[in-house]
């Protein structure tokens, strides 16, 4: 294969860089958080609609989503865009220490401003590319909103978002180079558990405890860990810890579980385990246990032909990507030393074997997988170490190494949408291997049919 980066192309983009810039900085500024994103959201429509997209605003049922369509004909290439921020993470840019802009707030510790924007930044430059050759194709952004526990492309997916869409594109931010070639799949499901208030000294055979139960749950679960497969994750928070009397029987109590597995049959099998957990728990406690699954992320299939390509175009982006001495130098202040093992440099410019991938979050990417070849990439916007959702992710989101990240990814990103676009037997190869990778498995969300985005 010969290179895939067309000289055109790079001068389209090096020439509208600060434009992106400038749009990454604004959601940074506006750090809104899931199914919040007015002002995010509208940013990037009011500006793709100035460069000939055709806009649909609130696509799926979700005020803060929206579709941006330029071109016609040809294969239809998606862009997945997002834009919400993470609460509690407000962090002044640039500052080594922890301190916030606005105590509270929400902030980009998962670099979601760079996400939308460099998506928007490839998809740009490909719609340029073909008004002045000519060559058929249509580019479509998708603002994704509630990337973070929302699971806002699950709802898409649900609502036919994606239909009529060939494949999809995205890359997310991170310490490193390479292909979002795994993620696990995840439910989040809340368990309410109401008793009977009483005076726990004066009348305790009278109460029934939710606490207890959520306990007694935990405890449960906790138990539960020796017998699942090794890769299974189960997390839990409290939501309500029933008050803060202890001489009350605790009337009410929920805890929020988030339950991970490589596969999504798998994290079905073991909720079906947890759900058990939660009905013997309220049973010891003679309490009702109420179940909401309120999100649901499926894991990530990446079909061969699809990840080869993506990894080809990230080493050819990543190989020009050049930082100066005082970018080394900010990326050194932020070095979180010991907890990346094996970076030698402040900042990775290495490429991730995919082989070699490691298994850690979810994203709702992985739900658009299953129903269009989608492909994601990861690009260095951050020092080494950097802990992603945590406020020195946020510090370093304006920084000109961010932005080279998010410059590289676009690279990448329309470099691929450019090899599909050109070579049908390339598009036939993917759509065989995206059905390899599905193995005759159906694509089905954890998400009550009946459940609307946000409801928790
Ligand atoms: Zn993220």
């Amino acid at each position: 294969e010969g290179t895939a980066m067309d000289e055109r192309l790079k001068a389209i983009l090096k020439s509208h860089e600060k434009e992106f810039e400038a749009v990454s900085d604004q959601i940074w500024d506006f750090a809104e958080c899931r199914f919040q994103e007015v002002k995010s959201a509208e940013l990037q429509a009011k500006f793709l609609e100035a460069r000939n997209f055709k806009v649909t605003r609130g696509i799926g049922g979700i005020p803060t989503a929206f579709r941006a369509e330029w071109g016609g004909g040809g294969p239809v290439i998606g862009f997945l865009g997002e834009y919400d921020a993470l609460p509690g993470l407000s962090q002044k840019a640039d500052c080594t220490e922890e301190s916030p802009l606005i105590p509270g707030a929400c902030g980009h510790g998962c670099g979601h401003h760079l996400l939308g924007s460099g998506n928007m930044e490839a998809a740009c430059a490909l719609a340029e590319y073909l008004q002045e050759s000519g060559e058929p194709g249509t580019v479509v952004y998708f603002g994704c909103p509630a990337e973070e526990s929302g699971a806002g492309k699950a709802f898409m997916v649900r609502e036919g978002c994606f239909d009529g869409v060939d494949f999809c594109l995205t890359w997310h931010p991170n310490v490193y180079n390479g292909l979002m070639y795994r993620s696990l799949a995840n439910a989040r499901v809340i368990f309410k558990f109401s008793g009977v208030a009483s005076h726990a000294a004066a009348a305790p055979e009278k109460g029934r405890s939710a606490l207890d139960s959520c306990e007694i749950m935990n405890v449960g679960v906790n138990y539960l860990r020796e017998h699942v497969s090794t890769d299974v994750r189960m997390h839990y928070a409290y939501l309500d810890a029933g008050g803060t009397a202890p001489n009350v029987v605790q009337p009410h109590a929920a805890v929020l579980y988030a339950l991970r597995a490589p596969e999504t049959a798998q994290v079905q099998e073991v909720y079906g385990r947890v759900l058990d957990v939660a009905r013997g728990a309220a049973l010891i406690c003679g309490t009702k246990a109420e179940v909401q699954v309120v999100s649901a992320y499926a894991n990530t299939l990446v079909p061969k032909s699809l990840g080869d390509l993506a990894l080809r175009c990230v080493k050819e982006a990543v190989a020009e990507a050049a930082y100066t001495p005082e970018e080394e130098a900010y990326a050194e202040k932020f070095v979180t030393v010991g907890s990346q093992p094996g970076a030698k440099t402040a900042l990775d410019r290495a490429v991730e074997d995919p082989a070699a991938a490691k298994m850690g979050g979810s994203t709702d990417v992985g739900d658009v997988s299953w129903v269009v070849p989608t492909v994601g990439i990861y690009a260095t916007t951050y020092a080494a170490g950097t802990v992603m959702h945590g406020w020195t992710a946020v510090a370093q989101g304006r920084s000109s190494i961010a932005k080279k990240g998010m410059h590289t990814a676009a690279k990448a990103m329309s470099a691929i949408a450019m090899e599909i676009l050109r070579r049908p037997e390339l598009r036939e190869q993917i759509e065989k291997d995206f059905e390899t990778v599905k193995d005759g498995r159906v694509y089905k969300t954890l998400i009550p049919d009946g459940m609307k985005p946000g409801m928790f």
